[in-house]
């Protein structure tokens, strides 16, 4: 998982062609695991390499982070929470 500045580069792994996508994340920490569906990456079609947006890889640990809280401070969770992004098309 890596950043990268401009959405057009080419995979920096492999070179392959970069598809805009919509995927699933998912997080563990101390047993709890949460998931984030829905969030907007660019996916590397040949080795499936995945690059966020500049910025989007912070965004994406920080609402990893507060499920997190929820999760610990909730308990009811069942240590797995799931977190849906839908946007307008
Ligand atoms: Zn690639």
């Amino acid at each position: 998982m890596r950043k990268i500045d401009v959405s057009k580069e080419p995979c920096s792994e492999c070179g392959g062609r970069l598809e805009r996508k919509h995927i699933t994340q998912e997080f563990e920490h101390e047993g709890v695991k949460v998931k984030l569906s829905g969030i907007a990456a660019l996916v590397c079609a040949d080795c499936g390499d995945i690059y966020f947006q500049p910025g989007g890889a912070d965004k994406v640990a920080a609402a990893a982070n507060s499920l997190f809280d929820l999760a610990v401070v909730g308990k009811q969770h069942k240590r797995s929470l799931t977190a849906q992004i839908s946007q307008p098309q």
